[in-house]
């Protein structure tokens, strides 16, 4: 591991120590996205990650970059999540962004005095993303006007820029799709009510209208014909990014079960004595292991053609493994494990959101699914015996 990695994690963890853990619950409390604790995060580069320095980033590849969201999943992983779209905006300004928009956004972005989140999502379409109806007409001076909502709506009042999936004509399907980047203050941009979402309720979500939007061509990020392309690979990234985080949060119910199950004193001796206990926890262990190790090969096949069906097998895989740490380790602390002190509660809730957002366990599955397909057609033939399957 560079030098550098080691730096940013151990920022990751510090950042997760004094910033997230003690504040975590009074910020669900207060309801307010913590802008300071997202300030520090830039401070220590954790909002730049992948960009060029020379736009103020940290130019760390995916693969050493997404191991941060492991550091900060320990603290909280709707925290972890945000910065991790955050970056992915950042990165998609610096790949794919035009001079003036890199000149205009870049640097702010980098250094996480503004935020930026990611919009495709909207009330009709989730999964089914080519179902949707927000749509931006060309103008003749290359501007564009957009017209639409979106639902969902991570960081919603907040970020300061939404790189919004648009159609470009009234064709159904993806070949028209866009990707622009809309500021939050553009004219005709407004935000609907909050949704109440008591575990992560320092996360504003909600929808985000669009009505008679004119944003400049130069925000545009992806051309027309590749929105959907774009948003499948910012996707990809995303699907890895919040593997990582679910390892933190595996780790944090582990250790908070341990550090009570080793003290709490039953049949003559304590909890962590029982074997029953022992096979509990040592099932999250393994799960952990398993978890590392399959989001850090899929981060690192991120860019290759292996990407997609490795990030599809770690969000399959590893928000269930932390739905099940979550709950496993609440059932080894007992009647414990229920009060809001412990954050089991919040760790179970905030496990079975990462099995939703960004792709759910079931879409994973539908892409494992097809690659399977793509398998079976390149085996030879296992012909059905004669007289099977016939009447
Ligand atoms: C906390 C949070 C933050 C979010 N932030 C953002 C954001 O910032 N930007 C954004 O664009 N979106 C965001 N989303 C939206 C998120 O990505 C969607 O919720 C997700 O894509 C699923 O869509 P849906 O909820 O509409 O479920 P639906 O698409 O309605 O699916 C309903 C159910 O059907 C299942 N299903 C779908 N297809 C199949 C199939 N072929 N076979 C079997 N089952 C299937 C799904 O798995 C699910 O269980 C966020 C969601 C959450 C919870």
């Amino acid at each position: 591991m560079s030098s550098k990695l080691e730096n940013i994690l151990a920022a990751a963890c510090s950042h997760t120590d004094e910033v997230i853990k003690p504040n975590v619950d009074a910020w669900n409390e207060a309801g307010v996205w913590p802008r300071d604790a997202s300030d520090k995060a830039g401070d220590l580069g954790l909002t730049g990650l992948y960009a060029p320095e020379e736009w103020g980033g940290q130019g760390f590849s995916l693969g050493d970059g997404i191991q941060v969201y492991e550091e900060l999943g320990k603290g909280d992983g709707a925290y972890a999540f945000t910065l991790s779209m955050h970056n992915i905006c950042t990165y998609a300004t610096c790949g794919f962004g035009t001079d003036a928009f890199k000149d205009k956004w870049a640097r702010d972005l980098t250094s996480g005095r503004k935020l930026a989140n990611f919009a495709l999502t909207e009330p009709q379409s989730g999964s089914d993303a080519a179902n949707m109806y927000s749509k931006a007409v060309i103008n003749d001076d290359g501007t564009w006007t957009i017209n639409g909502a979106k639902a969902w709506v991570s960081l919603a009042g907040e970020a300061d820029i939404y790189f919004t999936v648009v159609k470009t004509s009234d064709e159904p399907g993806h070949k028209d799709m866009a990707m622009i980047a809309i500021p939050a203050n553009a004219k005709g941009v407004s935000f609907g009510p909050r949704y109440d979402t008591p575990s992560y309720e320092f996360l504003p979500l909600g929808e985000m209208h669009l009505d008679n939007v004119v944003v400049s061509e130069d925000n545009i990020i992806m051309g027309v014909g590749t929105g959907l392309q774009g948003s499948l690979m910012a996707i990809d990234i995303a699907r890895v990014s919040i593997a990582a985080g679910c390892c933190g949060l595996i780790e944090s119910a582990l250790d908070t079960a341990l550090a009570y199950s080793k003290n709490r004193k039953m049949f003559k001796g304590v909890n962590l004595d029982l074997d029953g206990i022992q096979w509990m926890l040592g099932d999250v262990a393994t799960d952990l292991v398993t978890s590392r190790l399959l989001y850090k090969a899929a981060a690192n096949a991120l860019g290759t053609p292996e990407g997609p069906l490795l990030a599809a097998h770690a969000k399959r895989f590893v928000p269930d493994a932390a739905v099940n740490a979550a709950n496993t380790c609440t059932q080894v602390m007992g009647c414990m494990g229920l009060l809001q002190s412990y954050g089991m509660d919040r760790l179970s809730r905030l496990s079975q959101m990462l099995r939703i957002v960004d792709g759910t366990t079931e879409i994973s599955r539908v892409v494992i699914g097809r690659a399977l397909q793509k398998r079976a057609a390149s085996l030879p033939d296992i012909p059905v015996p004669k007289g099977f399957g016939e009447k």
